[in-house]
C-alpha cells in the first residue's frame, strides 16, 4: 500500500490527511482495495477530521463517477462520445455564438474548489483563448462581502490574516454568523482557551451548536432578530466609544475615519439596539465590556461567518465588524486580530488567480492599467485584447439565454461550467434553471452528474481531488500541496488538459500548459508584484514541508520570502499604511408581516457539503442526513397547526397567495422539524438538496450593490402544512 500525504477535498480548513491507496496501476486498471484516509497532523486540524473528511475515501471509485464525455443527443437523452468529438463540438458551438453574437456571448462560471492552477488557467482561458468578459464563480455567493470590506478597510483581503494556531492564546473570540461545531468541527478546538476562559461570545438568531458551545459559563450567546446582525454591530461600537473603551492610540496611529464612525453610531445606544435586535440592552453591554477588557489585557479575535455576510448588505455589515476589530485594537496586533472564516476548500486561492468578473491574477483589479500590462506581458498578448469587467455571478446567471436589445450586446448563449453545482447553489434556483435550458449550449465539467450536469448539452468528466496534483490556498492564505495518490478512471480528464485542447483547437494566442506544475510557475509569474503575490512558492518548497502563506515574493535579490503568516504588523496595504473605519448605516429591518410570515435563513448542517454533488453520494452521510428539513420552532408551528415531521410547503411571501391561486410558483416541500434552536420568527433550512428540497428555490437574486453577494439569509416566506409526499 502506498500512504500520500495530501489534504481533506472539502471545506477551507483543508484539514491534513494521508490516504492509504493500493499501488498505482496502469490508468485502466482498478485498485486491488478501497483507499482509505486518516488524519495527518497538522497545524488547522492537529490531526483531526469531521465525518466528511474520515469518508473522503468513497468518493473515489464510486459508481456514479463519470469516466466518459456525454454529449446530449437528439432523442434528448445524454450519450457517450469520443474526446475528440467531445472537444470538436465545442469549439464549433463557441465559434457559432462568437460569430453570431460576440465574444461575451460565450461565458464561464467557476468554483471556489478549483485548486489554484485551475482556478488561474480558468481565468486565463476565458480572457485569452475566449477573449470574453463574462466569467464569475461561486465564491461571489460564499465569500464576496467580507472580501470587499476588507480590501475597503485594509487595502487587501485574505480571510484569516493570521494562522489558525494563534487563536490558541484567545481568552476571548466574538464569533459573528458562523456555526464552526458543524461546518468545520476540527477547528472548535482553537476555540477552547476561550471557552475555558468563558469567553466564547457567539452571535446567531439560531441557536446552533456553535452557540451551544456557550453553555455552562463557556461563554455568551446573543441571538438577534433576523437581519438585524448590522444594528447590533453597531450597538457594540456605540458602547465601546460611549464606555471609553476604545484603543485611542492605535486608533490614531493606525486608521482613518474616527469621527465619521463616531456620528454612524451615534444613534445605536443599547436601549435602541434592544428594541431593534431583541438582545438586552445589558448583554450589549457586558459583551462590548468583555471584548475591551480582553483587547486590552489579553488576548480577543473577532471572527465572521456566512451568517453576517450573505446579506444583501453584507459588505456593510462585516465592514462593521471590521470597524468593531479596529475600534478594540486588534487587526495587526499582537494581542488579537479580526479575519473571516472561509467557507469552500479553495474559496481563497479560488479569488486570487482570475476567476472574478473584476480581477486578474494575484489579485488585482481588472482596470487597472499596470495590471493589465502586466499580465499582457505575461500571455504575451496585447494589452487592448484583455476584455474588461464582467459580470457578477448573479448578473451572468441572469444574463442566460437573453436575446441582444437592438445595438446592445445580449446575454450568454454558450456556457462553461467548472466546479460548480448552480442549479441548487444559486438563488433563486428555477430561474437559473430556466436560463440554463434557454442556453445554445451548456458545458458542464464535473466528476459526477450533478443537478447542473443534467441540463447540460455536453458534460465532460474531470479527476477529482486524490487523483490530481495541484495547490489549494486554505482559509489562512497557507499555500498547500494536493497530491495524486490514486489512478482516474482512463476516461477521466484534468479540466488543464481541456483547457489546453480547446485552447489550441480555438487558436488561442497564447500556451496553455497542461501540467499543473508548468501552470503554477506561470501563476507564479502571473501574480508576481501583485496583492496575493505567489512568486516566492514553488512545488519543491511546500513539498520540503516550507509553511508558505502569501505574499510570498520572489526578493529582488532572486531570494524567496519566507511568506506571511502575520499581515499588518506594520501597516495596512492601503499606500498610506492606515487602515479605514468605514461609517455604514443599517435600514430599518424589514419585520415578518404577521400574517403568517417567517424569516428564512438557509445554511449547512453536519454532514453535508454544498449543493451535496459529492456529500449525497456518500452513503453514511446520507444516511446520517438524508434529506433537508424545515426547522420550525414549536410555537409557531402550532399556530399553523404542523406538527413533527409533517410535510411542509414553503413559498416567498409575496408569491404564496398568487401561488395558492394558481397552484403555481416555486415552492420547497420538504419535513418540518420542530425545534427550539431557532426563534419563534424564524425558519431554517439546509441548502444542499436539490429538487423540490432546494432551498434556493425561494430565495431571492437580490444582491449587496459593493460585493454582488446574493441574500440568503432573510427570505420571507409563508409556510403550510402540504399533503404526504
Ligand atoms: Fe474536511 Fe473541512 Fe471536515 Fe476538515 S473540517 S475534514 S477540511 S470538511
Amino acid at each position: 500500500m502506498t500512504v500520500t500525504a495530501t489534504h481533506c477535498p472539502y471545506c477551507a480548513l483543508q484539514c491534513a490527511m494521508s490516504v492509504v491507496a493500493a499501488p498505482q496501476g496502469p490508468p485502466t486498471g482498478p485498485a486491488a482495495a478501497a483507499p482509505e484516509v486518516a488524519g495527518r497532523e497538522f497545524p488547522t486540524n492537529r490531526g483531526g477530521l469531521c465525518r466528511k473528511g474520515w469518508t473522503a475515501a468513497e468518493l473515489l471509485g464510486h459508481p456514479e463517477r463519470l469516466t466518459e464525455p456525454l454529449l446530449r443527443s437528439d432523442d434528448g437523452e445524454l450519450r457517450p462520445v469520443s474526446w475528440d468529438v467531445a472537444l470538436t463540438r465545442i469549439a464549433a458551438e463557441v465559434r457559432t455564438a462568437q460569430d453570431r453574437y460576440g465574444k461575451d456571448a460565450v461565458g464561464v462560471f467557476g468554483g471556489g474548489g478549483l485548486t489554484n492552477e485551475k482556478a488561474y488557467l480558468l481565468g486565463k482561458f476565458a480572457r485569452v483563448a475566449l477573449g470574453t468578459s463574462r466569467i464569475d464563480y461561486n465564491g461571489r455567493f460564499c465569500m464576496s462581502s467580507a472580501a470587499a470590506a476588507a480590501n475597503r478597510a485594509f487595502g487587501l483581503d485574505r480571510g484569516l490574516p493570521f494562522p489558525v494556531a494563534d487563536l490558541a492564546g484567545a481568552d476571548t473570540v466574538l464569533l459573528l454568523g458562523s456555526n464552526v461545531a458543524e461546518t468545520m468541527p476540527p477547528f472548535v478546538q482553537h476555540l477552547a482557551g476561550a471557552r475555558d476562559a468563558g469567553g466564547l461570545i457567539v452571535v446567531d438568531p439560531r441557536r446552533s451548536a456553535t452557540a451551544a458551545l456557550t453553555a455552562d459559563g463557556a461563554g455568551l450567546h446573543l441571538q438577534p432578530a433576523p437581519h438585524t446582525d448590522l444594528i447590533l454591530l453597531l450597538g457594540l461600537a456605540h458602547v465601546v466609544i460611549n464606555g471609553g473603551h476604545a484603543a485611542r492610540g492605535y486608533l490614531t496611529e493606525r486608521t482613518e475615519g474616527m469621527e465619521d464612525l463616531i456620528r454612524s453610531v451615534a444613534p445605536w445606544w443599547p436601549e435602541r439596539v434592544q428594541a431593534a435586535t431583541g438582545v438586552p440592552a445589558a448583554l450589549l453591554r457586558e459583551t462590548a465590556a468583555r471584548l475591551a477588557h480582553s483587547a486590552r489585557t489579553g488576548s480577543c479575535y473577532i471572527l465572521t461567518g456566512r451568517g453576517i455576510e450573505q446579506h444583501a448588505d453584507g459588505t456593510d455589515t462585516a465592514t462593521a465588524a471590521i470597524n468593531l476589530a479596529l475600534l478594540l485594537g486588534l487587526p495587526g496586533s499582537a494581542r488579537g486580530g479580526y479575519g473571516t472564516l472561509t467557507g469552500q476548500g479553495n474559496g481563497q486561492g479560488g479569488r486570487e488567480h482570475g476567476q472574478k468578473a473584476d480581477q486578474l491574477p494575484g489579485y488585482r483589479k481588472i482596470t487597472d492599467p499596470a495590471a493589465r500590462e502586466h499580465l499582457a506581458r505575461v500571455w504575451g498578448v496585447p494589452e487592448a485584447s484583455i476584455p474588461g469587467p464582467g459580470l457578477p455571478a448573479v448578473e451572468l446567471l441572469a444574463s442566460l439565454g437573453a436575446p441582444a436589445a437592438e445595438g446592445q450586446t445580449g446575454g450568454v448563449r454558450c456556457l462553461f461550467v467548472h466546479g460548480a453545482n448552480i442549479v441548487v447553489s444559486a438563488p433563486d434556483a428555477t430561474a437559473v434553471r430556466r436560463g440554463l435550458q434557454a442556453l445554445d449550449f451548456l458545458v458542464v465539467s464535473d466528476f459526477f452528474l450533478s443537478e447542473t450536469a443534467l441540463e447540460a448539452d455536453l458534460v465532460l468528466p474531470v479527476l477529482q481531488w486524490a487523483e490530481e496534483e495541484g495547490t489549494m490556498t486554505n482559509l489562512e492564505g497557507r499555500v498547500l500541496r494536493r497530491r495524486r495518490a490514486v489512478s482516474p478512471p482512463a476516461g477521466a480528464r484534468s479540466e488543464l488538459w481541456i483547457l489546453n485542447r480547446l485552447a489550441a483547437l480555438l487558436d488561442a494566442p497564447s500556451a496553455f500548459p497542461e501540467d499543473p506544475r508548468e501552470v503554477f510557475e506561470e501563476l507564479r509569474a502571473a501574480s508576481a508584484g501583485g496583492p496575493a503575490d505567489y512568486s516566492g512558492i514553488t512545488y519543491e518548497r511546500l513539498d520540503a514541508g516550507e509553511s508558505l502563506h502569501w505574499p510570498c515574493p520572489q526578493g529582488p535579490d532572486g531570494l524567496p520570502s519566507a511568506g506571511t503568516p502575520r499581515l499588518f504588523a506594520e501597516r495596512f496595504a492601503h499606500a498610506d499604511g492606515r487602515a479605514r473605519l468605514v461609517a455604514v448605516r443599517a435600514a430599518a429591518p424589514v419585520r415578518p408581516s404577521g400574517r403568517g410570515e417567517l424569516v428564512l435563513a438557509t445554511g449547512r448542517v453536519l454532514e453535508q457539503y454544498q449543493s451535496g454533488t459529492q456529500t449525497r453520494r456518500v452513503a453514511s452521510l446520507s444516511a446520517a442526513q438524508p434529506e433537508g428539513r424545515l426547522s420550525l420552532h414549536p410555537a409557531a408551528a402550532s399556530g399553523l397547526g404542523i406538527a413533527d415531521g409533517d410535510w411542509v410547503r414553503v413559498r416567498r411571501s409575496g408569491e404564496a397567495a398568487a401561488a395558492r391561486a394558481s397552484s403555481a410558483g416555486p415552492a420547497v416541500l420538504v419535513r418540518a422539524e420542530l425545534s427550539l434552536s431557532v426563534r419563534p420568527d424564524t425558519v431554517f433550512l439546509p441548502f444542499h438538496f436539490p429538487g423540490s428540497a432546494a432551498a434556493n428555490r425561494v430565495t431571492e437574486a437580490r444582491t449587496d450593490p459593493i460585493s454582488g453577494m446574493p441574500e440568503f439569509k432573510t427570505t420571507h416566506v409563508i409556510v403550510e402544512r402540504a399533503p404526504v409526499q
